[in-house]
This record gives structure tokens, C-alpha cells and sequence, in this order.
């Protein structure tokens, strides 16, 4: 029995035409915006990984960060442990640090699988679109982002995407936060569970999914970094929301959005999008600053956020945004007899430099047969080539909209198909 694959990415053709028509959109979009593609290795060394994910998680356990990473583990080995990239932005800091001079700006997109161990320990691979403004801290630059964002859904056909927004201060408002918080923990520890509570404790904008209402209330009731901003911070908040308002994009504050990973400052931001009736966060992203100073030891101010792109695909397909394939015209060639090869390998030659479309039938099938493998494959119009024609200098043609049939010159076949494709066209 053949078995499907669980939770890898394989798809057929009658999936992958729409992959691409999503790659298209989205690269059209993103190369109007000048942003450039850089591609990533899948493979990483798990050294610099750990290090990188140290900074992302900032202060929690190392074992614990990397339990999501999976690594091609090979006890023997141990020089090369390598691992699946399950994100981009370490890789895309430490490219960009290794090619910036100050003041440079670059902007970058890459696109592709992730992979993750979630729990369980199961093996995940999903598709992913990161896209990162490098190189500037400007209020424009977080905003040229985050509507390069929502427009990037809504030429996919997400129309109704929308944003949430919160800030998370830059460094002077994030310490008192970071300190009442902490206390704050500590005198309501009880009101937790011990998951979230050493979650939080690692990482104060920790997105806990705890289903325990009690976990829930107390985060809620607990001191929010929203009422902490200094008075910048609260003026670049301000400036972010009127932006975002004057550019028709539509916005929730929501001081409980958190991130699984603490080094965003500023600004951070979710794409939510109606899934079945029910609210998706299909992307995400934020401002930050810190972060490549912590990972390459150079001062790169950043934003960026990515889209899930397997969950877009998903929405698409069940609002029927992938506009069906119109159907193409493909000639379908034959030979009656072996030892037509040669010729039947040079007409095709001649379609195909005029970009017509070709189906060659790989056996000599009964005319019958050929005729309906061709109605299958929704080609118009048969070549068929026989041995006594040839002689002649004849070769068959079947018009199988009309059903009907012609000799013709064999010198004039070209110019025959490409009048039938025309006049089918028209
Ligand atoms: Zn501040
Ligand atoms: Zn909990």
C-alpha cells in the first residue's frame, strides 16, 4: 500500500499550478517594492542555529529552545551536526551583516519550507515567506512593511485581511515593565500553571496557548508593556496607527498580542484573515533592532514579518481564488508504426518553435485508442503520421472539435496547426 505522507509538502501537478500562481503574485508585488530574493540553505549548522535561536528566545534554557529544531543528529559525527532551517531570519542578519556598511539598506524576501519538531516529537514541514527591511529604524520603514504586508494578501484575494498591533517599547520602557512584571509573577505564582509560569518568566511577551482559565485571567489582570511605553515610544505608536489608518488598512490595538520569540521592540504586528467563518492569524512580524547586534555583533536595525503560506494556500483554494486553468491548445502526435521516431520527434521539433504545445504518443496504439487517450487530454487537433501518407508526402490531420479529417502536404503542417490554434483562440 502506498502510504501518504503526513506532514510533508508533496504535491501533485493539480496542485502546483496554483503554488505557482501564489509565487507570481507574491513576487510581482514584492519586486515592485524592490525587494530581492535571497535564497537560504536548508541545511544549517546547528552551532551557529543554537546561537542565533539563544538570541530569538532571549534568556531562556538553551535544551528548550532548541526542542523544536530538527537535527540530522549523528552521534558519530559531531563536527557537522547540521539542522532543517525552521526559520530565516538568523540566516538572512548573518548574510546581511557580512555584506552592510553603515547606512546601507537592504531589502530582502526568501520563501520556502521550514521545518519544526513539534510535540510529540513529530516532524513538520510548512512553507513560509519571510520578508525583512534591513539597515533603517524610520517610523516609514516599519510602515512601508507592514503594508507591504497586508497588500501582499490582498492581491492573493484575502480582501478582508486585517492588522493587530501592539508596541513593545524600546529598551528604556521595556525595563520597569520587565522588572514589575517579573514581580508580579512571583506574588501571583500560585495562579499558574508551572508551564506558563516558567514561560513567562523566561519571556515576558511569551504567546502562551495555556487553555487554564485561571492562567489566562491573571495574564490578563497582570502589567501590559502597552502601559509602560515612554513618551517616544507612545508618540511612534501613535504615528503607526495613523499611517496605517490614512493608508485604508484596517486595525485592532491588542495589548495581549504576545510572540513566541522576545527580541521584537517597537512596533510588532499580526495579519489575521477570515478563515470558515473564524479569525486566522495567517503572518506576522515586527520591528527589531537588537537583534543583530546580538547575533553578528553588528548594529542592523530591522523589520519584517512572514506569511504562512501553507495557510493562505488553504484559503485560497476554499474561497476559490485560484482562477480555473483556461485550457490550452496541445497537439497530439501518433505514429501508426514503429520506425516513425525520427519523424515524429522532428514535427514536434517545429510545434515547439512556435511554442505549440505537444502530447506525443509513446506507442502505436489502434487509431481508435490514440483518438480517445486524445479527447482525455483535451487536445483539438491529431497528427497522424503513417507510413503510406509519408511516402506520398501526406500526413493526417484530425480536427477532433469538429471530428473531422484532412491530408495535407507534410511541408504545411506547421503553418495548418498554426491556423487551427488561431482560429480556436479567436
Ligand atoms: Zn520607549
Ligand atoms: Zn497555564
Amino acid at each position: 500500500m502506498v502510504q501518504e505522507p503526513q506532514d510533508f509538502h508533496e504535491f501533485m501537478p493539480n496542485e502546483v499550478w496554483k503554488w505557482k500562481i501564489l509565487e507570481e503574485k507574491i513576487e510581482k508585488v514584492l519586486s515592485l517594492h524592490d525587494f530581492q530574493e535571497i535564497r537560504l540553505s536548508i541545511l544549517q549548522d546547528s552551532q551557529i542555529l543554537e546561537n542565533g535561536i539563544m538570541a530569538l528566545v532571549q534568556g531562556k534554557e538553551a535544551d528548550s529552545a532548541m526542542k523544536g529544531v530538527l537535527s540530522l543528529a549523528n552521534p558519530e559525527d559531531k563536527l557537522s551536526l547540521l539542522s532543517l532551517r525552521p526559520e530565516g531570519t538568523i540566516s538572512v542578519l548573518h548574510n546581511t551583516a557580512r555584506i552592510a556598511n553603515p547606512g546601507d539598506i537592504h531589502r530582502f524576501y526568501y520563501s520556502g519550507p521550514m521545518f519544526r519538531k513539534v510535540d510529540n516529537n513529530q516532524q513538520m514541514e510548512f512553507y513560509q515567506l519571510g520578508v525583512e527591511l534591513l539597515g533603517s529604524d524610520s517610523i516609514l520603514s516599519e510602515n512601508e512593511v507592514i503594508d507591504l504586508g497586508i497588500k501582499l494578501c490582498k492581491t492573493l484575494g484575502l480582501n478582508d485581511v486585517r492588522l493587530e498591533l501592539n508596541s513593545y517599547g524600546c529598551s528604556n520602557c521595556r525595563r520597569p515593565f520587565f522588572n514589575d512584571l517579573h514581580k508580579y509573577l512571583e506574588e501571583h505564582k500560585s495562579e499558574y500553571c508551572l508551564s506558563c509560569y516558567n514561560e513567562l518568566s523566561a519571556n515576558p511577551f511569551s504567546q502562551v496557548h495555556c487553555k487554564d482559565p485561571k492562567c489566562k485571567k491573571s495574564l490578563a489582570e497582570g502589567p501590559l508593556i502597552h502601559n509602560y511605553l515612554c513618551k517616544s515610544c507612545k508618540a511612534d505608536f501613535r504615528k503607526v496607527k495613523s499611517i496605517q489608518a490614512n493608508l485604508g488598512n484596517q486595525y485592532k490595538v491588542n495589548p495581549l498580542l504576545n510572540k513566541n520569540f522576545a527580541y521584537y521592540n517597537k512596533t510588532v504586528f499580526d495579519f489575521i484573515a477570515q478563515n470558515a467563518g473564524k479569525e486566522t492569524v495567517i503572518g506576522g512580524g515586527g520591528r527589531y533592532d537588537y537583534l543583530s547586534s546580538l547575533i553578528t555583533g553588528k548594529n542592523i536595525p530591522a523589520v519584517g514579518f512572514y506569511l504562512n503560506l501553507d495557510t493562505i494556500f488553504d484559503i485560497m483554494e476554499s474561497q476559490g481564488l485560484f482562477a480555473t486553468k483556461d485550457p490550452e491548445f496541445v497537439v497530439y502526435i501518433c505514429a501508426e508504426s514503429p520506425n516513425l521516431e525520427t519523424m515524429t520527434l522532428q514535427i514536434a521539433q517545429e510545434l515547439h518553435s512556435q511554442q505549440v504545445k505537444t502530447i506525443i504518443s509513446p506507442e502505436c496504439k489502434q487509431i481508435k485508442e490514440e483518438i480517445a487517450i486524445a479527447k482525455q487530454n483535451k487536445c483539438p487537433i491529431m497528427i497522424i503520421l503513417r507510413e503510406d501518407n509519408l511516402r506520398e508526402g501526406k500526413v493526417l490531420i484530425r480536427n477532433l472539435v469538429k471530428e473531422e479529417q484532412n491530408y495535407i502536404s507534410l511541408k504545411d503542417t506547421l503553418s495548418t496547426i498554426l491556423l487551427a490554434r488561431k482560429s480556436m483562440q479567436s
